[in-house]
């Protein structure tokens, strides 16, 4: 019996993960959940799988929950903020932490999980891009592991097991998202809703945007390039709208190996708690009698200007991913509340880097320097335009 903290179990991967281990109940047990805000689905994750230690980030809502509980007579430590998460995070009976919480507000959690040394199935990928260096190197000296959920990465794991020293590319797939077709004029009037629309997944809203803007993918090169140890010029894009082959290896001796399967967030997040091993998953096989053709095509940077800055981003250095990461995160929150248009992503995200200094990272309190600062210049640009 595997003990899991889920950081975000009320989110998209939270609740994903919930539902595979509701489907293997005497292989897992629940020991701590986290959510930002959302106590009504917390709730109800509480009364069904009993967890110890449970946390609401949000203060005013953490009251709330805190009352609305008290007659539950089961004894559970109630938390809030930061220290709160740290100890969902951290927690001795803990096996597996599953990352899930959105956004560089997972950096900190996540770190305290691998700096206690323990076994991280990672989702949160604005961890790794905002301080991927710290968290690989603090996860190798404290013998924490790290296993990919992000599909993508949870493939090349998957192709890669026992031949780790051979490989010579990693080429990861992408949607191409719901505007792959669009020109670019029609890309300056898309709307919040036909970007909410993605084609083959369903996931929370901010990787939605992402996925459409294509910064997605350029987040999970920097992810890539830091799971792997990769450098940036062997970490290749391809478009693959079937999102069947979820990212492929390529070895030293020509081979390739894939990982397929219908997309489905479920299959890697059980893998990542079941591994090494397997367990039987009832639903989501790949019926090739339904998929007469897999396609593939270069991704077009001029269109798609998101995914050419994370990779210049990453060639340029740590203190530029953090910046490129929290210009993003503002500028996909404020096209999420409707404030600006799709294409005035990358325009925020292209001005902030271009006015970013590069300092040295090496701690936490960096990171959040530079991420700080590319938040305030975001904000400052939103406003003055
Ligand atoms: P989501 O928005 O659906 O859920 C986020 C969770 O984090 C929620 O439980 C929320 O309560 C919590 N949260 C948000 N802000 C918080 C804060 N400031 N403090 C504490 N808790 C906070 O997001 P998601 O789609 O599940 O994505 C989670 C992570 O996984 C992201 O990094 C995303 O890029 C990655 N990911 C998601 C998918 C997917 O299919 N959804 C696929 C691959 C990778
Ligand atoms: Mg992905």
């Amino acid at each position: 019996m595997k003990n899991i903290s889920i950081l975000g179990s009320t989110g998209s991967i939270g609740c994903q993960t919930l539902d595979v281990i509701r489907n293997n109940r005497d292989e897992f047990n629940v020991c701590a959940l986290t959510a930002n805000s959302n106590i009504d689905i917390l709730y109800k994750q509480v009364l069904e799988f009993d967890p110890d230690i449970v946390v609401v980030a949000d203060y005013e809502k953490y009251k709330e929950f805190k009352s609305s509980i008290a007659s539950y007579n089961k004894h559970i430590e109630i938390l809030h903020g930061e220290d709160g998460l740290n100890c969902a995070a951290t927690y001795e009976k803990t096996d597996i932490v599953m990352s899930a919480l959105v956004g560089i507000a997972g950096l900190k959690p996540t770190y305290s999980a691998v700096e206690k040394g323990k076994t991280v199935a990672l989702a949160n990928k604005e961890t790794l891009v905002t301080a991927g260096r710290i968290v690989t190197n603090t996860a190798k000296e404290k013998n924490a592991f790290i296993i990919p959920v992000d599909s993508e990465h949870s493939a090349i794991f998957q192709c890669i097991d026992r031949n780790r020293e051979f490989i010579s590319k990693i080429i990861l797939t992408a949607s191409g998202g719901p505007f792959r077709k669009k020109t670019a004029q029609e890309l300056k009037d898309v709307t919040l809703s036909d970007a909410l629309q993605h084609p083959n997944w369903n996931m929370g809203k901010k990787i939605t945007i992402d996925s459409a803007t294509l910064m997605n993918k350029g987040l999970e090169v920097i992810e890539a390039r830091w799971l792997f140890d990769m450098a940036a010029q062997n970490i290749q894009v391809y478009i693959h709208p079937e999102s069947i082959i979820h990212s492929m290896v390529e070895f030293i001796d020509g081979a390739v190996l894939a990982q397929l399967g219908v997309p489905d967030m479920k299959i890697p997040i059980q893998y990542s708690l079941t591994y090494p091993e397997r367990i039987v998953a009832s639903d989501s096989k790949l019926d090739f009698s339904k998929h007469n053709s897999l396609s593939f095509g270069e991704p077009d940077t001029d269109r798609f200007p998101c995914l050419k800055l994370a990779y210049d981003a990453l060639l340029d250095g740590d203190s530029s991913c953090i910046a490129l990461n929290g210009a993003n995160e503002v500028a996909v929150s404020l096209f999420l509340q409707g404030k600006i248009g799709f294409t005035e992503i990358y325009d925020m995200v292209a001005k902030v880097l271009e006015g970013h200094s590069k300092i040295n990272i090496n701690s936490l309190d960096d990171v959040f320097q530079v991420d700080n600062w590319s938040r305030n210049v975001a904000l400052e640009l939103y406003k003055k335009r």
